[in-house]
C-alpha cells in the first residue's frame, strides 16, 4: 500500500505557515514504515527538536483506478477516517528553504497515524464534515471538509492522474489550522462527526 498526502489544502492552515496558495493540489507520499497505529504509543524522534501534529480526514481506495473522472470518484473509496500527519517541521523548513524533497520531514517511521476505526462514507456528510484533535483535553484543531480547497472526490481524479490508486492506498486529505508541537508527556485524541477515533501517547 502507499499513502498519498495533500499539503496545503485548508486556507488558513497556508496562512499559519505563511505558504503560498497552491494552483493545484500538493502531493507528497509516505511509506508502509510509516505508517502506526494507536496500540502503540508515538515517541519523539531524535533527529527533531519540533515534531507538529496535523489532524486529517482519511481515505481508504477500494479499487485500482487511474485517469479516475470526477464523477467516478466516489465509487472508489466507501470508508473514511482520521489521521494524523506528524511532521518534523524543523527538518521540513530546512529542507524547504534548500528547494529539496520533504521525505525526511514527512515520512519517517509512525508518522503516519492511521485510525483503526473507519466510518461508512453513507454514515456522513463528506460536504460538512467536522473533525478535530484534543491535546490534554483541549481542543487545538477544528477542521470541516467544507473549507478543503479540492474536495475528496476533486483528489481523487487528481492524484489518479499521477499515480494509479489501489486497494488499500489512503490518502491524507490536508490539515486545518492549528497545527503545532508534540511534547513527552501529551495525549492527543482525535474526534471525526462525533465519533473518537484514536487516543495516542506521546513518549
Ligand atoms: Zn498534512
Amino acid at each position: 500500500m502507499k499513502i498519498i498526502c495533500v499539503g496545503r489544502n485548508y486556507t488558513e492552515h497556508i496562512d499559519e505557515l505563511q505558504n503560498q496558495r497552491p494552483d493545484s493540489p500538493v502531493l507528497f507520499s509516505k511509506y508502509d514504515s510509516s505508517v502506526f497505529y494507536c496500540d502503540k504509543d508515538f515517541y519523539i524522534p531524535d533527529f527533531s527538536q519540533e515534531i507538529h501534529y496535523e489532524v486529517e480526514v482519511l481515505v481508504k481506495i477500494e479499487k485500482t483506478g487511474k485517469y479516475i473522472d470526477q464523477k467516478y470518484a466516489a465509487s472508489y473509496y466507501n470508508k473514511v477516517g482520521l489521521g494524523i500527519d506528524f511532521t518534523a517541521r524543523d527538518l521540513q523548513n530546512q529542507l524547504k528553504e534548500k528547494g529539496l524533497p520533504w521525505e525526511k520531514a514527512k515520512a519517517f517511521d509512525q508518522s503516519a497515524l492511521i485510525s483503526r476505526k473507519w466510518i461508512d462514507k453513507s454514515d456522513l456528510n463528506l460536504e460538512d464534515l467536522n473533525f478535530s484533535l484534543l491535546k490534554n483535553g483541549e481542543s487545538v484543531q477544528q477542521g470541516n471538509t467544507k473549507l478543503m480547497l479540492w474536495k475528496i472526490d476533486e483528489l481523487i481524479s487528481y492524484i489518479s492522474t499521477y499515480f494509479t490508486l489501489k486497494t488499500g492506498d489512503i490518502i491524507f486529505t490536508g490539515t486545518p489550522k492549528g497545527v503545532g508541537q508534540v511534547h513527552q508527556g501529551d495525549v492527543l485524541k482525535g474526534f471525526l462527526a462525533e465519533e473518537k477515533m484514536f487516543e495516542l501517547f506521546i513518549k
